[in-house]
């Protein structure tokens, strides 16, 4: 290991354990601060989706390029039922995976122990409950979303049900976004996304448990809320000098439907080798060709989807193809357009400020510190 000062992370989720990763990879020290007791704190083994679609090529190998080892449990997931409001079923298929499902928390198999294991065991240091606030020789911010755009609410639970993936588009069961149930080997996840209406969620999710039994039969045993939100503004910049800025904590997350993971562990891998390779202002080149265009794209998707309403969601439902394959569906929708990136700038940007407020000059891991004002007060002699 080189005598060089340790690359200072802070946050273990993904974004975190990946930029760890290839900071060791390239012969540098991580030190990753957690807040939490141990990895996947926000999460409590619910089941999540490590999306499949945005690329041609598996999600899986370009981890494997990155240095990410797939030593996580995951189900590779080629079919699923979705619901339109009434209840009207398509089981959509596809040749290659649409997604693979993952487990989030701290248990051997979940995708943040998995990561934890194979950070420790490369040399990573973690220290656990120990929130950083600033980060003065620089680093990597992956401290997860500071807002909501978005928020899931959701049971685990244990069951006797068979394996399915099951979706459904309503305004009813989740304005603006959808409701899912996944079980897998006897144990379920059902839970609504809501894009709207946050206040509301419990009766969301009491219309999703009852919409599911009526079209599934769902069993739950010794059911355990869980729930949590998701961040996705498209920043101007994710760099302030030495600290960069990944995953959620950066706004990077797939705003249509909220899968995160994946752009989380590229932007952190992208972040970690910036700084490892001492060229920071790499990153921004970096995470704007891998990211930015996806992120337009699906962010001008939501703009659409959000004024689909129930018709819509179930007329678009119903022009799948018979016999198609729904991850080729998917890419093509998810694909970065010229006129996407348009709509984007001429539309979907103006609806709100970008999230990040990076004062330069600043330590600080996240900038409501304040500090820039009093600079600004004290030159001004106040
Ligand atoms: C209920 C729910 C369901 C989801 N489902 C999916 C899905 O199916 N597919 C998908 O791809 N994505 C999904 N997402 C989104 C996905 O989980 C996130 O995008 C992803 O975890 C982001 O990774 P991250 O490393 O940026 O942040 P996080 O996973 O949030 O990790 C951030 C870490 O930083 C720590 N931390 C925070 N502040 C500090 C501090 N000051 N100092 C030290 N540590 C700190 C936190 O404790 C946490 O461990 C879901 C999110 C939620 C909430």
């Amino acid at each position: 290991m080189s005598e060089k000062p340790a690359i200072e992370i802070s946050g273990a989720g993904p974004a975190g354990l990946a930029a760890a990763l290839t900071v060791s990879a390239a012969g540098r020290h991580a030190l990753v601060y957690e807040r939490h007791t141990d990895v996947g704190g926000r999460f409590h083994g619910d089941f999540q989706g490590l999306e499949n679609w945005t690329t041609k090529g598996d999600v899986l190998e370009e981890f494997a390029y990155l240095g990410i080892e797939a030593g996580f449990e995951h189900v590779p997931v080629d079919e699923i039922v979705c619901f339109d409001h009434e209840g009207a079923g398509r089981t959509l298929r596809s040749r290659q995976p649409l997604f693979y499902l993952v487990q989030r928390g701290d248990q051997p198999g979940n995708l943040d122990y998995a990561l934890k294991q194979q950070a420790i065991a490369a040399g990573v240091e973690i220290r656990f409950e120990t929130p950083a606030s600033n980060l003065p020789g620089g680093g990597v911010v992956t401290e997860g979303p500071h807002r909501a755009d978005a928020i899931a609410a959701g049971y685990l639970f244990d069951t006797d049900m068979a394996d399915g993936i099951y979706t459904a588009v309503s305004d009813y069961l989740a304005p603006k976004g959808y409701a899912y149930l996944l079980v897998n080997r006897g144990r379920g996840t059902l839970a609504t996304c809501l894009f709207d209406d946050f206040h509301n969620e419990r009766e969301y999710l009491a219309r999703c448990v009852v919409f599911f039994d009526d079209n599934i039969g769902v069993r739950m045993e010794n059911p355990r809320r869980f729930g949590g939100s998701g961040n996705f503004s498209l920043p101007r910049k994710a760099r302030k000098g030495n600290i960069l800025y990944a995953g959620e904590a950066a706004g990077f997350q797939d705003p249509l439907f909220g899968f995160g993971i994946r752009w989380a562990i590229l932007s952190g891998a992208a972040a970690g080798r910036a700084l490892a390779t001492g060229n920071p202002a790499q990153y921004e080149q970096v995470w704007k060709e891998r990211l930015r265009s996806y992120h337009q794209a699906a962010a001008t998707n939501r703009w659409f989807y959000e004024r689909l309403g129930n018709r819509g969601y179930s007329q678009t439902l119903r022009r799948f193809p018979n016999g198609g394959d729904v991850r080729d569906w998917v890419h093509r929708a998810y694909a970065p357009r010229r006129w996407k990136r348009a709509w984007y700038h001429l539309v979907v940007s103006r609806r709100g400020a970008p999230l990040l407020n990076l004062h330069e000059g600043c330590d600080c891991t996240w900038c409501r510190c304040k500090r820039h004002i009093q600079a600004a007060g004290d030159m001004a002699g106040i």
